[in-house]
């Protein structure tokens, strides 16, 4: 089974594969409502769902397993509307308005107008916030998509869960150990090992508008290459390159990395298990990439 098949039951995701600039902003915000309207026969019964369903807070409140392929739509939809927003800037104010004003027009009734003109300003205030890229293994950004479950995940700069683009989803594995209750976190943009931390908070406090309060914020953690070697064990700094494995020695490498990881990783952050999560985010973007079966 292919790892996409295997992993991506659930999320059915818009995806925009043009180039990444303020126009392609408003035109995932307009394939969000085209497929939001396409769930129902007319706009009376969307702005009704709409109206009733804005309460979800958690993802935990959403049914996810064993349902049909409308029940799921909805629950993205509903999912899609429960997320961060930020306010579009000022200078894409006017080429805002001129997609609301496209959306509006395909209906004449007021109002209806009135609603799909509030949505899709609140819809393009979700897409700017929640857009992941998607990279091909070569680490080329080669599109962009909103992924409403996952952008449930809160930030850390020291994340326990790594993602990888597969095909054109979004796969996340966690990438140390975590107790029981702790809760898993992702990295939005640059994280501890090569950002400072004060450059990391400035860049969240723009694009994301939070002021980040991770563990390697609070601490302060210092860069991978400030970081002392333990000599915890001996890791060649140059291992094989990805092109001249197999899979075979890739997945024996990502399991062997994963046991020294679970035994190493106390004294978080320590230079050894700090590569080997560098390291097998890319071996799992290689095997996930080329391998048919990705089970172990
Ligand atoms: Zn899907
Ligand atoms: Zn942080």
């Amino acid at each position: 089974m292919k790892i996409s098949q295997r992993f991506h039951q659930f999320e059915c995701q818009v995806i925009e594969i043009n180039e990444h600039d303020d126009n392609s902003i408003f035109e995932m915000t307009h394939r969000v409502v085209q497929e939001a309207l396409g769930i129902f026969s007319n706009i009376e019964k969307f702005q009704k769902f709409i109206e009733q369903n804005s309460q979800l807070k958690t993802i935990f409140e959403m049914s996810l397993t064993n349902i049909d392929d409308k029940k799921k739509e909805k629950n993205l939809l509903i999912a899609t509307n429960a997320l961060q927003r930020n306010k579009i800037p000022a200078e894409m104010k006017s080429l805002m308005d001129q997609h609301v004003e496209l959306m509006r027009s395909i209906t004449k009734n007021v109002k209806h107008r009135e609603f799909l003109d509030e949505f899709m300003r609140k819809e393009m205030e979700i897409v700017i916030t929640n857009t992941f890229g998607l990279t091909s293994p070569n680490g080329n950004e080669f599109g962009a998509g909103i992924f409403p479950l996952s952008s449930f995940f809160n930030h850390s700069c020291s994340p326990n869960v790594m993602r990888i683009t597969v095909e054109n989803k979004l796969v996340f594995i966690v990438s140390r150990p975590i107790e029981e209750n702790e809760q898993l976190f992702v990295c939005y943009r640059n994280d501890f090992m090569e950002t400072s931390t004060e450059s990391r908070k400035a860049e969240l406090r723009t694009k994301y508008n939070f002021d980040c309060v991770c563990e390697a914020c609070i601490e302060n953690f210092p860069l991978l290459i400030d970081i002392k070697s333990t000599s915890l064990n001996k890791i060649s700094p140059e291992k094989t390159s990805t092109q001249q494995f197999t899979e075979q020695i890739a997945k024996a490498e990502f399991k062997t990395n994963c046991e020294f990881i679970n035994k190493n990783s106390k004294n978080f952050p320590n230079y050894e298990v700090c590569n080997l999560i560098k390291r097998n985010q890319s071996l799992l973007e290689y095997l996930a990439n080329i391998s048919s079966s990705f089970s172990w």
